[in-house]
């Protein structure tokens, strides 16, 4: 990849449709956690700023939601092909800033297929109609909430950017969305497509900064009346709190994860292993939905744990912005302390089969296995977010689905077997928002619903869910005389 990007980036805010600095001039370094030099200053939004925020989208909602869907989806398609050419810079900014690896990057095509669905989803918002009380003739209808905020994680933010945005839009809302402070670079440079696609100011609205202040202010906020956040289930909380101390704002969350992925005797090893490995390899284990628990029975631990190692300490480690490299380093500083810390956690409560190494230098993390982990111990308990996986034995299909199933998260869970019928009972008794049969994460539908059981998420996402979380419903009743 090529040096030629200026940098220091200057990432400002962008509030009705202007980029500015924030309006107490703050701004905070952000570093490479690979050179640990300082590749952008970045504008940290103020509560002001904020409100300012808040402001341009309360002023630009009503225009927006008279448009047609196709007029608003005119803006949207728009701005997904300018996603679309866009792919080297926006990977560019996310290895510079989180150092995600630029090999493999499609974050820009997932988001664009997502804001061309919006484009035309709007003529879907559809409510109902009834003539069953007597002399009533009575409907639905499907509005938009106004003025909505998202709040987005730093592991996959294109992808978190425009699972929000786009129903946000289509619905005729208008937004707020605050970036991670880990990865704020491709929020703010999208926002120049934005106006490129001629969107009107105050449509979408972008802040850069920590959650503690412009997040918090969005979460209290009287005018906001939907929020969408993507995050740990720590900031959830707080958010929910806000909420409950504000204006009982509508909240959907997508919190963390600690993904079991049970592997039966007569699995096909073949692709489970490959599949398994990749799960919690791919961003450096830094994913929601990463299996970083793994299940095996016990006639083939041996023969699993030989190939998984193999697989999994199988990588290209490097600088993130070098397309041969697969295996980068974690977030930031804060990131790799709380990995180390479960690294060393790691080695009193199991053995450790491959890695438990930290590059200091350049953040980096091995691929780390950890055996026969105890089964209460913090570490199979937390999310890690790491490349740390623990694998542990089972006899019985009973004790598999009991400890599978022992755990605060629910968002995703794999079971690999021929057998159909237990398949069909793990898919059945797993609690958990997606089940992966003979697959694991990343794998996951277009078209389907993805959010978690217990403390992994409030309400669902999809192309259909989101769209229908940001729309209020009203009963209209038109008596006949
Ligand atoms: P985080 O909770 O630390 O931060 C997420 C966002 O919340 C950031 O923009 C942050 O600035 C903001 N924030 C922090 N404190 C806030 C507050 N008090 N009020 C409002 N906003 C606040 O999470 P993270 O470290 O950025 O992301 C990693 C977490 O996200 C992991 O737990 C991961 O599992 C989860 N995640 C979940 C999904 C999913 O779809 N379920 C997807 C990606 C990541």
């Amino acid at each position: 990849m090529s040096t030629d990007y200026k940098q220091p980036i200057e990432a400002k805010l962008f509030i009705n449709g202007e980029f500015v600095d924030a309006s107490d001039k703050k701004r905070f370094p952000l570093k490479s956690p690979w050179t640990h030099e300082v590749v952008a200053y970045v504008a940290e939004a103020s509560i002001n700023d904020t409100n300012a925020a808040v402001s341009a989208a309360k002023a630009a909602q009503p225009a927006w939601a008279r448009l047609s869907p196709k007029q608003r989806g005119e803006y949207m398609k728009k701005f997904a092909s300018l996603l679309r050419e866009h792919g080297e810079e926006l990977a560019h900014l996310e290895a510079l800033s989180m150092g995600r690896p630029i090999s493999g990057y499609v974050d820009h095509l997932l988001a664009a297929n997502r804001f061309d669905y919006y484009a035309e989803a709007g003529y879907t918002a559809l409510g109902q109609s009834s003539l069953n009380t007597p002399g009533h003739l009575n409907v639905t209808l499907r509005q938009p909430f106004g003025v909505v905020a998202a709040i987005i994680p730093w592991n996959v933010p294109l992808v978190a950017f425009s699972g929000k945005v786009g129903p946000a839009l289509a619905a005729g809302n208008t937004v707020i969305l605050k970036s991670s402070e880990k990865a704020p670079l491709t929020s703010i440079k999208v926002a120049e497509y934005i106006v490129q696609a001629g969107f009107p100011p105050g449509v979408v609205n972008i802040l850069s900064g920590h959650g503690q202040i412009s997040g918090a202010a969005l979460a209290s906020h009287m005018d906001v009346r939907a929020l969408s956040f993507t995050g740990s289930t720590r900031t959830g909380r707080l958010i929910q709190e806000a909420a409950a101390k504000s204006n009982l704002k509508n909240l959907i969350f997508e919190l963390g994860g600690k993904s079991p992925a049970v592997i039966f005797e007569d699995a096909d090893l073949e692709k489970a292993v490959p599949a398994t490995s990749h799960s919690i390899q791919w961003n450096s284990g830094q994913v929601c939905m990463a299996n970083s628990r793994i299940y095996v029975q016990r006639s083939i631990a041996p023969a699993f744990m030989a190939a998984f190692k193999e697989s999994f300490g199988n990588v290209h480690l490097g600088d993130p912005t070098d397309p041969a490299t697969t295996h980068g380093p974690l977030a930031d500083a804060a990131q790799a302390d709380s990995v180390t810390r479960y690294l060393e956690m790691g080695k009193k409560s199991g053995q450790l089969l491959l890695g438990g190494d930290f590059e200091p230098q350049t953040f980096t993390a091995m691929p780390t296995i950890f055996i026969n982990t105890t089964e209460d111990s913090k570490v199979l308990k937390e999310e890690i977010f790491g490349p740390v996986v623990h694998i542990n034995v089972f006899d019985t299909e009973e004790e598999a689905l009991e400890k599978a199933n022992a755990s605060e998260y629910g968002l995703y869970a794999a079971v690999y077997t021929r057998d159909i019928g237990r398949a069909l009972r793990f898919a059945i008794g797993l609690e958990s928002g997606t089940v992966g049969v003979n697959c694991t994460s990343p794998a996951t539908g277009f078209d389907m619903p993805f959010g978690g059981y217990k403390g992994s998420g409030v309400g669902r996402e999809g192309i259909r869910e989101s769209l229908d979380a940001f729309l209020e419903k009203k009963t209209v009743m038109l008596k006949i005389d």
